[in-house]
């Protein structure tokens, strides 16, 4: 049996890298070399070893035949299969978003009360670990004391400090604990913004939560990464 913090942390992970999910492959699909990557990927696969009797034969005839009609271009095709896969995501991104049960946080920050290209942005530039983070930051189910109260993991939702419910607000604006980390990071450049909803919005002051998140080592899961990790490449 492991330890339940660490359970209930990797439980939040999961959580987290189920709603990435849809915006990783979102942006997967705008990059044309990772699509063809992929396509290559799925035909080396599929490709089964050659039937070499009768059947065989004649489905090689058909192959040749149709390999000797013209060929569409590849770059058309991509470019169809590309928008073919941005429609399909961009539906099922928007039909997760209003029945998740997870990124409840998320959803009440005025900005990203409907998905769209500016939650996408917000990742642009960060490494995976630090966007699995910030994701945890923007919908609320992070190790933190509230979320591992909540699904009994802990047995106080009350922070170390004494002040307060230890939760995302409580972390990033306000406890004393994290001072000088959240001076030397969060805050190292104007705005000094005291607004969690704002910081998880905007793409400069998310990247400096990030840093400041794993800085601080409070999240188990990412206590491996090294002490010189840097949020973007
Ligand atoms: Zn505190």
């Amino acid at each position: 049996m492991g330890v339940p913090g660490n359970e209930a942390a990797d439980q939040a992970a999961k959580d987290a890298a189920l709603l990435a999910s849809h915006h990783y492959r979102i942006l997967e699909a705008q990059d044309p070399s990772q699509l063809a990557q992929r396509h290559r990927q799925r035909r080396d696969q599929n490709q089964a070893p050659p039937n070499t009797g009768p059947e065989g034969l004649a489905e090689s005839r058909q192959r040749v035949g149709r390999q000797a009609m013209p060929a569409r271009p590849l770059q058309t095709l991509t470019a169809n299969c590309r928008q073919q896969l941005q429609t399909l995501y961009q539906s099922e991104w928007v039909q997760q978003w209003a029945a998740n049960p997870h990124g409840s946080l998320l959803r009440k920050i005025p900005t990203f009360a409907s998905p769209g290209k500016k939650l996408l942005e917000l990742h642009i530039g960060l490494r995976r670990a630090a966007s699995s983070a910030a994701i945890q930051l923007q919908t609320g189910k992070v190790a933190l004391g509230e979320y591992l109260a909540s699904i009994s993991a802990a047995e106080t939702n009350q922070c170390h400090c004494g002040l307060g419910v230890q939760d995302v607000d409580h972390i990033l604006t306000k406890c004393p604990i994290y001072r000088d980390e959240r001076r030397e990071t969060l805050w190292v450049a104007p705005p000094r913004e005291t607004d969690y909803r704002r910081i998880l919005s905007q793409a400069p002051l998310l990247k400096r939560a990030a840093q400041f998140i794993l800085n601080i080592r409070i999240l188990g899961q990412f206590r491996c990464l090294p002490v010189t990790y840097k949020v973007t490449y």
